[in-house]
Order: structure tokens, then sequence, then C-alpha cells
């Protein structure tokens, strides 16, 4: 395999926070990126404490923490001595309405200042924040809520009224729902977050919370079943901390822009904790993507350093070099990418266009922080996502039914596992045991992706050994959404598959039998289509759905999701065997 090698200037190499990669992986482990942290009285560790009130206790308050860029062109900005403050307020707020450590807090809101200010608030008091996407359905709502055992709910008065007013009687334990907006004519059983702020003070000592204490539930989705709440706790900031350091080489007075959504577990590694502890400015930006605005705010908020993702680069390089050449982009340090595969392509375009690279970089909900990189001082293979993070041990095994075996021979697929064992590993599936011991097999944990190792140790993805699909960077679980269309009274089973996108990488494609009774027509399709987007949101819901006759299944009557995209692709049936990997 030969691949193309782009080489990094002497000068990229001595500006990086780690300038050689190999000597920082003989050094470098978890009790070093440990003592990067301040720690509270008695061995306690709060993530809100280092991500701010820290800097603030260091003499930094004064610096630039959050600069908010609204939709409609607002600008606010906060420093760390201000966020120091709000969170504050918020903490108390909470400990005011009785929420105690350990209870569960979600948020469904968009890029707005609250939901950080809420998030950061939420770990000083010493509960579990939990962020839901904003383009969300209705269902995939109330079941993370309903799993989740919300006690309070932060969203705006279109998305209560929307989305959980309706099912608020599902989940008993959520006492309280604080509406952003400010608006007067909010329900009764609701809290105007704005007035009820207004009316608290910005005094709270921040909990002494202990580095296993549960700090952080982010939902991801597996083959089956319903979506899992992977619990995260306090300690997990030595590595959002380490890998913002390390990873993304953050430099305190970097402007950094992270692009992914906190309704993600991206979004609130390094749209949140990460960049706050490394003490950068970090941009938010309220808006949905646009190509000329991207460039607009890189050129404009003279961005540092940049995190995005595939289907955005994707769509930039549609739009073509003529954009970014036109703009002053110079401030630009390091890019970087994670989420899906980064096309080889994308990463020599940048390196024409910006005349510096994307690092590609992989990790997943489980792992809490990036576990594979292409770092800055780092020669970078495009189309590979780099090599184990200092502290971090990577494998590619054979798993059969009975056991595991290293693959040592370079460039054979198998499965990318890792060691366990850092701070931001997950530490369940919440009240799911069964399928969290699943994912650990001799001494490893299975990541649920194939890749392999080139002869120098660089990783390359190669795909995932189930059938979950990634649209978007968002992971879906098929079985989240065959459920909500098999409640559709036409339809009798349901299965989904991921569909090649130009744009998305994936998209979800459906495929329908129907009751007795019911007869396939365009008309239908399309209703189910809309129930389906009306149910689960724009996020998850299918693009396309085809009304079949018979689904293909397995002699244990389980259906052959794979058989399907092999069909649906035109792929020899005959692959199968390949195809076919436990689930
Ligand atoms: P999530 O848990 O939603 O963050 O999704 C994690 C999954 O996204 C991984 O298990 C991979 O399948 C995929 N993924 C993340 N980063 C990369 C990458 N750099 N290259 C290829 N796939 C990736």
């Amino acid at each position: 395999m030969t691949h193309a090698v782009i080489h990094k200037s002497g000068a990229v190499r001595a500006a990086a926070n780690m300038p050689h990669y190999t000597a920082a992986y003989a050094q470098l482990d978890w009790e070093v990126f440990r003592s990067w942290l301040d720690y509270l009285p008695g061995g306690a560790l709060n993530i809100a404490h280092e991500a701010v009130d820290r800097h603030v206790a260091h003499g930094r308050g004064h610096h630039e923490a959050l600069r908010w860029l609204g939709k409609a062109g607002e600008r606010r900005s906060y420093t760390y001595a201000e966020l120091k403050t709000e969170t504050d307020r918020f903490a108390r707020l909470l400990a005011n309405l009785g929420v105690g450590k350990g209870a569960r807090i979600f948020a469904m809101l968009g890029r707005v200042p609250e939901l950080y200010i809420a998030a950061l608030g939420t770990l000083k008091a010493g509960a579990v924040f939990c962020p839901l996407y904003s383009a969300f359905g209705p269902e995939p709502v109330r079941a993370r809520m309903a799993i989740g055992e919300a006690e309070v709910l932060i969203t705006s008065p279109r998305d209560y009224a929307r989305k959980v007013a309706g099912v608020r009687g599902d989940i008993p334990g959520l006492n309280h729902v604080l509406l952003t907006g400010g608006t007067t004519d909010i329900p009764a059983d609701t809290i105007d977050l704005a007035a009820a702020l207004a009316d608290t003070p910005a005094e709270f000592e921040t909990v002494l919370t202990r580095p296993d204490d549960m700090a952080l539930l982010h939902f991801t989705s597996g083959t089956t079943g319903r979506p899992k709440g992977a619990v995260h706790v306090h300690e997990a900031v030595a590595a959002h901390n380490a890998t913002g350091v390390i990873a993304l080489d953050l430099h305190a007075d970097d402007i950094y822009w992270c692009t992914a959504d906190p309704g993600w577990v991206t979004g609130t590694s390094y749209g949140i904790i990460a960049p706050l502890t490394a003490g950068v400015t970090m941009l938010v930006d309220e808006a949905e993507f646009d190509v000329n605005r991207w460039y607009d705010t890189l050129e404009r908020e003279r961005v540092t350093v940049w995190y995005t993702a595939p289907t955005a680069i994707r769509l930039l390089m549609k739009a073509g070099a003529a954009l970014p050449r036109a703009r002053d982009l110079s401030r630009l340090r390091f890019m970087a990418s994670v989420g899906e595969p980064l096309n080889p392509e994308a990463v020599i375009w940048s390196n024409t266009v910006f005349a510096k690279p994307f690092h590609d970089n992989w990790w997943q909900t489980e792992t809490g922080g990036i576990m594979i990189a292409n770092y800055a001082a780092m020669d970078v293979r495009p189309g590979s996502m780099g090599k184990p993070l200092p502290g971090v041990v990577a494998g590619i095994l054979d798993v059969s039914e009975t056991d595991t075996r290293p693959i040592d021979a370079p460039l054979q697929a198998g499965h990318l596992a890792l060691r366990p064992g850092w701070p931001s590993i997950f530490r369940s599936y919440l009240n799911e045991e069964a399928r969290y011991a699943a994912c650990f097999r001799d001494g490893w944990y299975l990541t649920g992706d194939l890749a392999m190792r080139d002869d120098d140790g660089y990783y390359w993805f190669v795909g995932r050994a189930d059938d979950v699909i990634k649209s978007a960077g968002h992971l879906i679980g098929p079985f989240e959404v065959e459920s909500a269309l098999m409640e559709h009274p036409a339809v009798a089973e349901a299965a989904v598959i991921g569909i090649p996108d130009e744009r998305a990488g994936e998209v979800v494609k459906a495929f329908v039998t129907l009751r007795a009774g019911h007869t396939a027509s365009a008309q239908l399709q399309k209703e189910l289509l809309g129930y389906a987007r009306q149910r689960l949101g724009p996020a998850i819901a299918p693009r396309q759905i085809d009304i079949a006759d018979d689904l293909p299944r397995t002699r244990s009557g389980k259906i052959m999701r794979r058989l399907l995209k092999a069909r649906e692709l035109g792929l020899p049936e005959g692959d199968l065997s390949t195809l076919e990997k436990p689930a």
C-alpha cells in the first residue's frame, strides 16, 4: 500500500504542544495528564472547576472564554470570570430547586449561551448533564428522558410544546422544566429560566465531586434495543484536557471553533469542556452550516484552531476553492476532523487550499475523548485516522464467538479494540449491565469498528462491525427508527439500513411490509415519510421508504439488514459471507 504523506514544516513542529510523537508516547501517561489539572481539596475533582473557575483563580478571569455568534448577527461574549458568575448562579438555582448531586439535568437547546451555562452550572452543582439534540422529534426525546430518569429539563417554549408537553406524564420524575426565551406566556408547570436566574444570587461553592462521580450522560445507539445511556464521570476531564492540548494542539491564546452541536458527544467534550480547560477563547455559532457564513466566520473571528466534520468538509469542497482563497485565513493554524471517515481527497484538498491538512481523529461516545489522531507534529497520511494517543493502547483483533486474537500483521482488517483504563472511558450503559459487559473481552474494549494498522503504526478505518448508521456524523440505531415506523397502523414490519450519500456519508433508508388491508401506493409512502419525520425528527427520520412484499431473514427469524443493503447497493449477494459480522 502506498500512501500520500503530508510532511510537517519545521516551524509547525516547534510550535506544537507535543513536538515528537514517539518520545511523547513513551513518556506521557495518565498520571502526567492528571497532574495537568488543579483538583479541589481532598482529591475532589469537578469538570466545571477545571474548565472555568481555575482560570479565574490563576488570574486569567479577564480572558474571553465564550464568544457567541447569534443566528441573526448578534454577538455576546463572556470572560472566564463572567462564565464563573453565570455558572455559579445556575448551580445556585438548581440547589434552590432542591436538585442535588447525581440528578439528571437534560438540555434540549440550540447553540445558545444558556446551554453552555447550564452544562457547566449543572456540573458545579454535582448533577449530571444530559444533552439532547434539538433536531430530535418527540419519540427520541421521550425515550431518552425516560431511560435517563430526567429530573430537570431546560428547553425552549417551542420545543417544550411540540415535543415534551404531551409526554410529560411518561416521565414522572421530571420535576422541573426551565424554559428559555424570556416569554411571559409560559405553561403553568414550567419555570421561566431568565426570570428565575434574575432572582438568584451568583453564589455557589462547587460541589466536591469525586473523580468517579457521574458527570455526563450521552445517549448512543446500537444495532438492537433502546438507545444506550453512556455514563461518564468527572475524571473524564483529564482526557478532555489532555486531548485538547495534544490532539487539537490547543494553546491558551487560541481562538477555537468546534462546529459540532453539544447535543452529541463531540459538541460537549470538544465544544465545551476541552477548550475551556485549555483556557482558549471558544467560538460558538448558533447558525446551521452555510458555506459563506463559515468562511466569513473563520476570517473575521481570526479562528486559529478549527474542529469540524467530514460532511461539512465535503460541502466546502463542493463550493470550490475560490471562496477560501478570497479570504485571509492566515490565522488558521490547525484543522481537525472527526465523526466519519475523512476521504483522502479531502485531506489533500485542504492541504492545497488552506496550505495545511485536516487532521482526522477517531473516537466515539463510549471513549469520551479522542483516542487515535493525526497530531500537529506528525506527518499526515491522508485517509488514516492517525496513531493512538499517549496513554492509550490500541489493537486490531480477530474476534470469534469464543476468543480474541491480536492481529499483528500490517494492513489486515480486524476489530478495533482499546485497553481499558483511560479516565474518559464510559463506566456503564445506564441500567444495562449486560450490554456494557458485552463490550469487553479478554481485557479489551471492543469499539464496534473495523480497522487496520500499517507498518508504521497508523490506523485506517475499514467500517462498522454492526448495522449502526452514521449520517452527517450522527449515529443512528436502526431499531429506534424501525420501532417508530412499526407504530404506524399500515406497517407490519420495518428494516432500516444506511445507504451512501454524497453529502451526509450515509442516509437512512427503510423497507416496510404492510399489514393486511393496506395497499402500497405513492400516497402511503409519502404519508409514512411524513409520519417518521414527525415522530423522529429530521436528524433520524428515513429519507426513503420502500414498501416491500417481504423482508429477508435468517433461519432464526432475524431480519437481514445486510442482505437488504447488499441488494440496494448492487453488491453480489455472494459477498454476504464477508458482510455478515456478529452484530
Ligand atoms: P459516536 O459515538 O456517535 O461519536 O460515533 C462513533 C463512531 O463514529 C465510531 O465508532 C466510528 O464508527 C465513527 N467515527 C468516528 N470518528 C471517525 C473517523 N475519524 N473515521 C471513521 N469513522 C469515525
